[in-house]
């Protein structure tokens, strides 16, 4: 049998969920505040509670060098219950072996299976059970400005992914000075106008390119781009850290890295 090459080059496990997170390589965007220029591993593992204040000015982490066979994944997922699997960071939808892995999970543990996307392209969703794209921007000049890419790809396959009839929800970050509030609202108008039931999270940006102007959201910022997108949306949330440093403690559950 032939093995079959994928993009992971690292796998995350969450016990008390039995959830594993797939990390991929490769991405076909180039966002200016892509959370990989300051960490490629998951930012819930112990050594990396640091990373919101991390100096975005530190030299950026080493592309990884080695991935997984899809037999070797298995044998790794093979060692722990599992019950969920979220295929996410860099861009899991351009792995060539999407389609495979999903199927091998889909076939072993039964597993919930969600895709975190920047939506540009679709890969085949069959064994897929929820989507989560990240929408970036709808304005296409301001998309164009942070991404170097077109939305339009981005925003037709949002609607196709809904006429699947897959769950969906929709993702964006708050960036003082670039996708700020104005932005925020015609994300959620854009939602709206496919479902206003869609839920709609906000996470709020923090430092990460050397290069990057702009500064970290507010709480009052996060509260206020809450409201602007709930005038259109019924089921609006944010993330934000709010400790200054992170511990182990604060978080909801303990992630471990299996790869
Ligand atoms: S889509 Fe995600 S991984 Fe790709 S460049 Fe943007 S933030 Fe980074």
């Amino acid at each position: 049998m032939v093995a079959i090459k994928t993009k992971v080059y690292h796998v995350a496990y969450a016990p008390a969920i039995s959830k594993a997170y797939l990390f991929h390589w490769g991405c076909n965007l180039k966002c200016q505040g892509c959370l990989c220029n300051k960490e490629i591993n998951c930012m819930a593992l112990e050594e990396n509670l640091d990373v919101v204040l991390r100096d975005p000015k530190l030299p950026k982490p080493k592309s990884p060098e080695q991935f997984l066979l899809l037999d070797e994944l298995a044998t790794i997922l093979k060692k722990v219950p599992i019950k969920e699997v979220l295929f996410e960071g860099q861009e899991a939808s351009i792995d060539p072996s999407y389609s495979d892995i999903t199927k091998a999970l889909k076939d072993e543990f039964g597993c919930y299976i969600t895709l975190n996307t920047n939506g540009v392209k679709l890969p085949d969703l069959t064994n897929t059970d929820e989507i989560v794209m990240s929408l970036k921007a709808v304005t296409p000049d301001v998309y164009r400005a942070y991404t170097e890419h077109s939305n339009r790809n981005v925003l037709g396959n949002f609607c196709k992914v809904y006429q699947q009839g897959k769950k969906l929800r929709a993702e964006s970050v708050f960036i003082p000075g670039m996708i700020d509030l104005d932005e925020t609202e015609k994300i959620a108008a854009f939602v709206a106008m496919i479902d206003p039931n869609i839920p709609y999270r906000i996470d709020a940006y923090f430092e990460s390119g050397a290069e990057n102007p702009w500064r970290r959201a507010t709480p009052d910022e996060m509260i206020e781009a809450v409201t602007v997108a709930k005038k259109h949306l019924v089921n609006v949330t944010c993330t934000q850290q709010t400790e200054s440093k992170l511990e182990k403690k604060d978080l909801m559950y303990e992630v471990i890295r299996l790869y």
